[in-house]
């Protein structure tokens, strides 16, 4: 199926500006909101860092490079919505800030047009809720870096149709990526393997298993994994980490989802690994 003429997508973040890139890639019209042009301006700067990098690898043309650019209008106006086929919600992980963009959506957008999230751990069923077209509400979890990783985590909310589902299946494969569907519960599949796993990791750091180093070394070439789990939790942000926990232990009730108390006090000490400069390891 084609993918649709015009998108817009709500946040210039990391992923936001990632997702943008990825649908201007495949000739995609994209709108890209953020509320203010400070924030625009930094996210169009990494969308030009990012394809720089693919023309330098001689991955892609300098005119190509030039003409993805031009498909990605940013703008802090919500007008956009109304001509919009597909909205991707990407913006800071908050249930009212979301729940907001999806009613405002709502109201704006064409009757047809389908409402994505990108959350890591909000309820789909909840956003869907929010909008009088929850049929039309799905999860397109992008993975980060978005221009590089294949994966998207499809999420099917309580009321998404079987349409809505198969449409953004082919449009994520029309992307290139590889999308693969999952129900709406906590964490999701990615977030309930990987936060345990991480959580795990730090509770035998706790306990002085092994040290940091050890531990990221055995699951590296134990377990074939590219990076340790000490290191992974640093690069995600430690307070994302114990967010993804806390989601769980209480969306699913279990006190194995406990999130360790080395976490909690280094989140506590705002040590949030690379993004403050200090977490498990130090990258002054
Ligand atoms: P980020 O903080 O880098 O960016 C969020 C952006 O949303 C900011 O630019 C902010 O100004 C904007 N925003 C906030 N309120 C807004 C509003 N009302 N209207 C328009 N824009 C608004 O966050 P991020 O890391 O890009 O994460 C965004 C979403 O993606 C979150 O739901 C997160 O859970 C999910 N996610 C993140 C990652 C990751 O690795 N960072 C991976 C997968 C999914």
């Amino acid at each position: 199926m084609a993918l649709p003429s015009r998108v817009a997508v709500v946040g210039a973040g990391t992923m936001g500006n990632g997702i943008a890139q990825v649908f201007a890639a495949h000739g995609v019209s994209v709108s890209l909101v953020d509320i203010d042009q400070a924030l625009l301006d930094r996210g169009t700067a990494n969308i030009e860092t990012s394809l720089a990098r693919f023309v330098k690898k001689g991955q892609l043309s300098e005119a190509d490079a030039q003409a993805i650019r031009g498909r990605v209008s940013a703008t802090t106006d919500n007008g956009c919505f109304a001509e919009a086929e597909l909205i991707v919600e990407a913006v800071t992980e908050n249930v009212a800030v979301k729940k907001q963009i999806f009613q405002r959506a709502d109201q704006l957008a064409p009757a047809g047009c389908i409402l994505a999230s990108n959350t890591s751990s909000i309820s789909i069923t909840v956003l869907g809720a929010a909008t009088a077209r929850p049929d039309r509400v799905i999860g397109m979890h992008f993975m980060n870096p978005v221009p590089l990783m294949k994966l998207i985590e499809v999420i099917r909310a309580h009321a998404t149709s079987d349409e809505t589902t198969q449409k953004v299946m082919d449009w994520s494969r029309e992307l290139g990526k590889t999308p693969v569907e999952a129900n709406d519960y906590p964490g999701f599949v990615a977030n309930r393997i990987l936060g345990p796993m991480i959580n795990e990791a730090i509770f035998a750091l706790m306990e002085g298993v092994s040290t940091r180093e050890g531990i990221d070394e055995i699951m590296k070439l134990g377990m074939n994994h590219p990076m340790g789990p000490l290191t992974l939790a640093d690069f995600i942000g430690l307070d994302v980490c114990l967010n993804i926990m806390d989601v769980l232990k209480e969306g699913l009730g279990d006190d194995k989802y406990r999130a360790c108390p080395l976490l909690r006090r280094m989140v506590a000490a705002g040590h949030l690994g690379r993004k403050t400069g200090k977490g498990f390891y130090d990258y002054d």
